[in-house]
């Protein structure tokens, strides 16, 4: 164990099994030694979620959909009754039906794009207010976003614009917090086989072409956004903040089609 996050207290937002995202960082942040909590969404999740924080010894877990303000009050003034301060949260949260991860964006409806954008881009707003009030002397939050934000991405359609809205929320919310030495940034994550991945239409088709063009030829692991998110969240990354840090085996980069890449 390094140490390079020994002391610190940090929330996990978004486990739901060992395949997560969430999952990748906590384990790197754990190892380094970190004091974690996590919060889970609906009575459903405990079960997988439990044994998981079990795994990084902590027994502080709770339940909080952050779609409601009033769960969010809930959650923070749970960790603020344990845990006087914080040091960091991680927002690994996205949600959207599924229904129209496929398909054209253009048939979005609005109820879904006010449900996308509330969970996937707003939750950070409310998660990073709270966690604010928390961090006297400074903190730390990250949270997770895809290229699809950037470039069109098939399917991945109502998902896209809230991942913009995140994005641009990191840059607003770096400003407004960094006076109080609180930073926050954005780790771009590659296509990865999760629960949430698993909605998007033809998954298996951008996972493959990913793994065939980036620079590369690999798809990412949770062990590799684990490592980025672990330099994020550390004093490693000291000055960095309102920053969207791709972690794709550098996919972003690419401009077309590689020449060794077979038709899929
Ligand atoms: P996952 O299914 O393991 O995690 C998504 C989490 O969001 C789940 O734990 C789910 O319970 C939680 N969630 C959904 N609605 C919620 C709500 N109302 N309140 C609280 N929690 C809620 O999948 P993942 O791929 O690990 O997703 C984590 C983050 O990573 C998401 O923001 C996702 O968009 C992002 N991401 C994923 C990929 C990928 O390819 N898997 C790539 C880039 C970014």
């Amino acid at each position: 164990m390094s140490g390079l996050m020994a002391g610190k207290r940090g929330l996990i937002m978004g486990l739901a099994n060992d395949k997560s995202l969430a999952w990748g960082i906590a384990k790197k942040l754990r190892e380094h030694g970190a004091e974690l909590a996590f919060s889970y969404q609906g009575e459903a999740l405990a079960k997988r979620v439990r044994p998981l924080a079990e795994q990084l010894d902590s027994d502080f877990v709770f339940e909080c959909d952050v779609s409601d303000m009033d769960a969010l009050d809930d959650a923070f003034a749970r960790l603020q009754e344990r845990w006087e301060t914080l040091d960091f949260v991680v927002h690994a949260i996205g949600f959207s039906d599924k229904n129209e991860l496929r398909g054209k964006y253009l048939d979005t409806s609005l109820d879904n794009f006010l449900m996308t954008m509330n969970i996937s881009a707003y939750s950070l707003v409310a998660v990073a207010r709270r966690a604010a009030a928390m961090m006297p002397e400074g903190g730390n939050i990250l949270t997770l976003t895809y290229y699809g934000a950037e470039k069109v991405i098939p399917h991945y359609n109502v998902m896209g614009v809230a991942k913009a809205a995140l994005e641009t929320s990191v840059q607003y919310l770096a400003n407004d917090l960094g006076p109080d030495n609180i930073r926050i940034n954005a780790l771009s994550a590659g296509p990865i086989k999760t629960l949430a991945a698993s909605g998007i239409g033809d998954f298996r088709y951008i996972l493959k072409w990913n793994e065939l063009n980036s620079p590369l030829r690999r798809n990412v692991t949770i062990d590799d956004v684990g490592g980025s998110g672990l330099y994020l969240l550390s004093d490693l990354s000291s000055g960095v903040t309102g920053e969207v840090h791709h972690v794709d085996a550098g996919y972003h980069v690419v401009g077309m089609k590689q020449e060794d890449a077979p038709d899929i």
